[in-house]
C-alpha cells in the first residue's frame, strides 16, 4: 500500500489499466467505523483508495478545526490492514488550487438547506462538504464512493451531488458502527471527559425511545426527554422523511439527533420506527 499526495500519484501507484477505484473519503483519525467502510469496499473488487483530508471549508468553528485529531501514520497502518490499496492525503492546494474560499460550493439542494438540522446548527458546513466531495470525485474518478449512514444528511447530499454532476458514480451508504453500549463511533468521542462518558449513552437511548413511539411528535418528545434527563444540550431530535429530511413523511423515516455533551457534539440517527427485527 502507498501513501500519496496527488491524484496523479494514485494512478502511478496502481499502475496503468487499473479499473476506476472505490473511494472512501475520510478526515482521518480512523476508527472501527471507517475501517468497516474500507473492509466493505475491498469486497467490491476494484482498488480501494482512502482519502485522508481534514477539509478546512467544512468547519464552521475554527477551534474545532484546530483540535481535530491528525494521525496519518497510524491511519495508514490501520487502513492497510483493512484492505486499502492507496491512502490519498492531499495538501490543501491540491484540493483547492485557488484557496477554499475561491472554490465555488455549487448549488446546494433543499435537503441540505431546508430541514433545519445540520444546516441550521453548522452554517456553511454543507457548502464545504459539497465542495470537497465534488473535488475528490473530479480528481479520483471513482466508480463507487462509500459513506457512513452515521452522517445521514451528508449521505443524502452526496447522493444528490453524484446524481447531478457525476452520473457514473454510485454512492453506497454503510450502517453505523457503535461501541458496545450503543454510542456511535466518532473521531470526536475522545474529547468527551471520562467521567461524562456514561451519559453519552443517552443518545442511543433517545433513539430507542423515539423508535418505540408510533407518532412522530411523540417520538421527538421521547428522544428529547431521554437526552435532557442526562443533561445533554439538544440541538435537534427530529423524525423526518428519510429522503427529503422534511415533514411530512412520504415513505420511510429516520430519527435524527444532535446533542452536546461537555462541548462535544454527538450526532446519530436510525430508521424510524424500529425495523421489526431490531430489539427496542
Ligand atoms: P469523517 O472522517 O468523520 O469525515 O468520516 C468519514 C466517513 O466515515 C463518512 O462517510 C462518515 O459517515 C463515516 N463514519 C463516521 N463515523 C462512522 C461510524 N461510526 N460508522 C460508520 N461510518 C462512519
Amino acid at each position: 500500500m502507498r501513501v500519496v499526495r496527488t491524484a496523479e500519484d494514485i494512478i502511478t501507484a496502481l499502475g496503468p489499466g487499473t479499473p476506476p477505484v472505490i473511494l472512501v473519503p475520510t478526515m482521518g483519525a480512523l476508527h472501527a467505523g471507517h475501517l468497516d467502510l474500507i473492509r466493505f469496499s475491498k469486497t467490491l473488487g476494484p482498488p480501494v483508495v482512502v482519502s485522508v483530508f481534514v477539509n478546512p471549508s467544512q468547519f464552521n468553528d475554527p477551534a474545532d478545526l484546530d483540535r481535530y485529531p491528525r494521525s496519518l501514520h497510524t491511519d495508514a497502518t490501520a487502513a492497510q490492514f483493512a484492505g486499502a490499496d492507496v491512502i490519498y492525503a492531499p495538501p490543501v492546494e491540491e484540493i483547492y488550487p485557488n484557496g477554499p474560499e475561491a472554490t465555488p460550493e455549487g448549488e446546494l439542494p433543499d435537503l441540505a438547506t431546508k430541514p433545519g438540522l445540520e444546516d441550521r446548527f453548522r452554517p456553511g458546513h454543507f457548502g464545504g462538504v459539497h465542495r470537497v466531495c465534488d473535488r475528490l470525485f473530479e480528481l479520483c474518478h471513482p466508480s463507487v464512493a462509500v459513506f457512513g449512514e452515521k452522517d445521514w444528511q451528508q449521505l443524502r447530499l452526496v447522493t444528490h451531488l453524484a446524481a447531478e454532476k457525476h452520473p457514473d458514480l454510485k454512492i453506497i451508504g454503510r450502517p453505523t458502527t457503535r461501541e458496545a453500549d450503543g454510542l456511535a463511533l466518532s473521531s470526536r468521542n475522545r474529547f468527551v471527559p471520562v467521567p461524562d462518558r456514561p451519559r453519552a449513552t443517552a443518545v442511543p437511548r433517545a433513539i430507542r425511545a423515539a423508535q418505540a413511539e408510533q407518532d412522530p411528535d411523540a417520538a421527538e418528545a421521547a428522544a428529547r426527554a431521554a437526552l435532557e434527563a442526562e443533561g445533554l444540550a439538544v440541538e435537534y431530535a427530529a423524525v423526518r422523511d428519510a429522503q427529503t429530511l422534511l415533514r411530512p413523511i412520504e415513505t420511510d423515516a429516520r430519527v435524527l439527533i444532535a446533542a452536546r455533551l461537555s462541548d462535544v457534539r454527538l450526532l446519530d440517527n436510525a430508521p424510524w420506527p424500529a425495523p421489526d427485527n431490531q430489539p427496542r
